[in-house]
Order: structure tokens, then sequence, then C-alpha cells
């Protein structure tokens, strides 16, 4: 790959020397964290690898970050790579994961079960709806619901109590309205088709109880809750009921207003930013709104 990357401009001691020199620069200038970056780690020969981070570990690296660049690593060849990687330096190992062949969670999930099994730390680069490069990167959901649930993890992963699923849901939401990407309907967790049941079959079963065709709840992913999509209906209504619920939704938000007056004001910018954006607005929107509404009436009625 650095043949092909680099065009003979690079050998593997260049890569080398410029990787230990970019930690040293970084450390001397206080950065607190560094983790050494091996992009196309997939395709790179494990000797080389592990070279790679036992530089890094001795120049003062806090780890080691594999990267599946194209995505082609399968889980048994990953976890035996980073096993090897992690036994011969015990350097914690960070997985970069891409989705090119539908694996991006379970080469992470492998991946770090390598490393821990070596016995040092792992840690997985998520993100929102996987979205990434090409096919994306390794899904936030689905990894901690791989974790949870599956048959391998589910007793073997100490989740940390922090880490709350139940605002999958908005999140996913919100990176879906932020980046304009729809969420595709067989999202796990999340997608619309995630909790559907069409077939008598699996229909019924799952009538008569959950467990026979759902792995988890949808409320274990924080679905359930209309709260979006209602105070969409209601504000664009305007109606005298629309106020109320409307008042409603901010009461929920912890926002009071004095009185309807200051609460119709609020509704008519929030009208304005609905049909600006055809969306609903999201709970930071709502609040910005309430806050700065002079500001937001600025923004919405600047003309070119
Ligand atoms: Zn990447």
């Amino acid at each position: 790959m650095i043949q092909g990357k680099f065009q003979g401009r690079k050998v593997w001691k260049d890569i080398l020397n410029s990787m230990v020199d970019a930690l040293r620069t970084a450390k001397a200038l206080g950065a607190e964290t560094v983790g050494v970056n091996a992009e196309d780690a997939s395709r790179t020969e494990v000797e080389r690898l592990i070279e790679f981070a036992q530089a890094g570990k001795e120049n003062g690296a806090e780890r080691f970050r594999y990267c599946d660049t194209l995505g082609a690593d399968d889980p048994i060849t990953i976890y035996q790579r980073i096993r090897q990687i992690a036994d011969a330096t015990k350097f914690p190992v960070e997985m970069h994961c891409h989705n090119d062949l539908g694996m991006a969670e379970a080469v992470s999930l492998t991946g770090a079960q390598g490393a821990i099994e070596a016995g040092v730390d792992s840690y997985i680069n998520t993100t929102i709806n996987g979205y990434g490069e090409r096919a994306g990167n390794c899904d936030l959901v689905s990894t901690i619901l791989a974790l949870k649930f599956s048959h391998g993890y589910a007793n073997k992963a100490n989740l940390d109590e922090h880490i709350d699923l139940k605002k999958s849901w908005r999140m996913a939401r919100y990176a879906s309205y932020a980046f304009g990407l729809p969420i595709p309907i067989s999202q796990v967790g999340v997608g619309a088709n995630a909790f559907a049941h069409e077939s008598g079959i699996h229909a019924d079963g799952a009538l008569k109880d959950r467990r026979n065709y759902e792995l988890y709840d949808p409320e274990e992913v924080g679905r359930g809750e209309p709260e979006l999509c209602e105070t969409g209906r209601m504000i664009t209504t305007g109606e005298y009921g629309g106020l109320k619920g409307f008042m409603h939704v901010y009461d929920k938000l912890g926002i009071h207003f004095k009185d309807e007056k200051e609460a119709r004001n609020i509704l008519e910018l929030v009208q304005y930013a609905n049909l600006h954006t055809q969306k609903p607005l999201t709970d930071d929107e709502l609040k910005l709104v309430a806050k700065h509404p002079e500001l937001v009436r600025q923004i919405l009625t600047v003309t070119p």
C-alpha cells in the first residue's frame, strides 16, 4: 500500500519516522492522549503493525489505531490479527472499521475482543446511524446492542452505567435531520421497520409474546415517545388548542412563557421556522427560538 499511495516517495522507514516525529511533537506541545493511526492496517503485514505500535508505545503514545480502511476484514481474521498485535505489544488497540462488506460492527467487536483477551484495553470508533465514507462506518447503536444482547457478548461485556440506549432514537433522528440523510428503514434499532412484523406467523407470534420475534424492546432504544412528531403537528395548526399544546411542549422543555402573548409570539416564529425547514423542529431549535426570539426573527426575515 505504501507503494500505491506514495508512488515511491516514501518507504516503510519514512512512515515509521514521520509517525514518531508527529507523536513527539504532539507530546511536547502538551497533548494528553495520542493514538498512533495505521491507515490501511488490514492490508499491512502484522509484523509491521507490531513494529509501528511498538514505536508508538515507546515514544509515549496512549494507543494504536487499527484501520480497516477498505472494510475488507472479516471477524475471524481480524480477531487473530489484533490478538497477535496486542499479545506482542501489550498496547491498547483502537478499532476503526468500515462497512463495505456489511461487517463493520462484527469486525470491530471481534477485533476488540482480540485485544481484551490479550489483556489490553480496546476502543471502538463508531458513528451515528453508521454514517461514513462509502457504505459507512461501525454504527454506535448496533455495537452497544450487540454488546448487550448477542449470545456471545451479553454475558461478557460490562457496559458502563452511563450508557443510555434510550437516547438512541432521538440521536439517530437528530443526525438524520442534521445531515439531511434518511435513516434506512431496516437500520438496526432505529429504522422504521426494526420492530415491524408482517408475515402472519411473525405478527401473531409477536403479539402473543414480544420475545417470540423481538430480541429487545422498542423502548430499549428510546422509541415509543411521539413527542417530536406531535410537536410538529401542533405547531403547524396554529389554532387556540395548538397554542395550549405548544405551551405544553415548552413546559416539558422547562421553558415557561409569562403570558399567552409571549407564547403566541414564539409560536409565530416557530411556525415560520417550521415552514422554512419543512421538518419538525428539534428540542434544541425550539429552545433557541424561545431564548433568542429577536435573533431568530432577524434570521428568518433576512431578505437577500
Ligand atoms: Zn475511515
